[in-house]
Order: C-alpha cells, then structure tokens, then sequence
C-alpha cells in the first residue's frame, strides 16, 4: 500500500496528551489545598472519570466548550465533596499548567520528519480550536502540513463522518489513497475505515477492550520506527 496523502491525529499520536495532563493535575493538586483533602489519585480518577463523561455529552451536542471546561473541575470537586469555590479558577490554571507539559511522544518527531520528506501530511484532531492551535505552533507542524482540521471548526468530532468528507475534499486524492495515523479504535480507526481510507493504528494507548479490533486496521504498530519503515520502506 502506497497512500497518497497521510493524515496524523494529534493528542496521543504525535502529542504526549496524557503525560501533560497527569503532570498540570499534579501541579495544580499542589497548589490548591482543597485538592489535598483527597489523595492525588483518587482525585485524578474522579476528574478524568467526570471529563470522559462530558467530552462524550459535548460530542453529541448536549453541552458547549464553556459547560465542559466549567463541569469537569467544578463538578469533580462536589463529588468528592470538596470546596468548589475556586473551582474556575484551578481551571484555568490547569489549561495554563497543561500548556506547560506539552512534549512529542517517544519516537514520534523523527517519525514525522522522515514520513513529511515522502509524503503529502495533515492533522485531524478532536478539540478545541484555541487550544489544537497553540499545540500546532508549539510543534513546528505549520512549516510541514498542508491541511489542519480542528473538530470544533467542522462542528462535529471524530469519528463523524463530516470531519472525513471534509479532510478527503481538502487531500484532493481518492478516500482509499489517504492514511490515517492514531491512537484511538473508536474515533480514527473505525472512523477512517468508514471514511473509506486506510488506517494505521499506534496501539501504545489501546487498553484491553479495544484490542479485539486489532485486524481491523490496515498496520498497527507501538514504536514509531515501525511505521516509518512501514512507509518508507
Ligand atoms: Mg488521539
């Protein structure tokens, strides 16, 4: 299989989402006293548990950005019955301290430099514009992709159907010369393999009831060198 146009998701892919967002808990949980009534991990299960929840109500259109953003801390703190008089304001500083810990994944720089030399690249990613932006900027990704495409931007999230239309239209190439690269079974794999593409699956994320799937995809890997000898071989 030789594509034509290779799209990367971002968070978990290229980006080390959850190692930033463990990190800029971990700060503000030592900032804010009223955190420390609980233990870190019992509040960071409890914030990530009520986070998933409201990613999955603002993906079907039931709440906006700003009712996520408010919900997840004010509403992780009442749970475990804590203060949540500055809940907005530990918000914020979350965003600010996640700013902070961004990094490339393990590999996956030198992955896409070697890919972007061969091929046509582009970023599909779930998220909020403000933010996906900045991860852009900070990444160098502007000088090398051709086509960014933000889920806040189409209005609807992976792995709806629209934010593949609209990613095919903008590669200019068939659905079955485009190759999506991610993490996640339910939005990129299932969602690319509906779009009619190929898939790459980077399965270092994938927990225990995603793994059934594995055929599914056209090449999974869990080391970077991997894909790239996959396409440059
Ligand atoms: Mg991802």
């Amino acid at each position: 299989m030789k594509p034509e146009f290779i799209y990367f998701d971002l968070d978990n892919t290229l980006l080390d989402h959850s190692s930033a967002e463990k990190e800029a808990q971990t700060d503000i949980y030592h900032s804010y006293p009223e955190l420390q009534q609980v233990p870190l991990d019992e509040w960071l299960s409890a914030y990530k548990a009520l986070n998933h929840q409201l990613w999955l109500s603002y993906q079907n259109g039931m709440i906006d950005r700003q009712e996520l953003q408010r919900t997840r801390f004010k509403g992780s703190m009442e749970q475990l019955g804590l203060d949540t008089a500055r809940s907005e304001e530990i918000g914020s500083n979350y965003m600010q301290q996640y700013r902070k810990h961004w990094n490339w994944l393990d590999g996956a720089r030198d992955a896409f430099d070697a890919i972007r030399r061969h091929y046509p690249v582009g970023i599909i990613t779930n998220g909020f514009t403000e933010t996906q932006q900045k991860k852009f900027e900070f990444m160098g990704l502007k000088e090398y992709c051709e086509i960014f495409i933000i889920s806040e931007e189409v209005g609807v999230m992976k792995p709806h159907h629209k934010v593949f239309d609209v990613a095919t239209e903008k590669a200019g190439v068939n659905r079955d010369s485009i190759l999506y690269v991610g993490d996640s079974y339910s939005s990129d794999i299932k969602g690319g393999r509906q779009a009619g593409w190929k898939t790459a699956w980077y399965t270092a994320f994938t927990n225990g009831m995603d793994s059934s799937h594995h055929s599914e995809a056209d090449f999974s890997f869990d080391e970077f060198p991997e894909l790239v000898s996959f396409l440059t071989a």
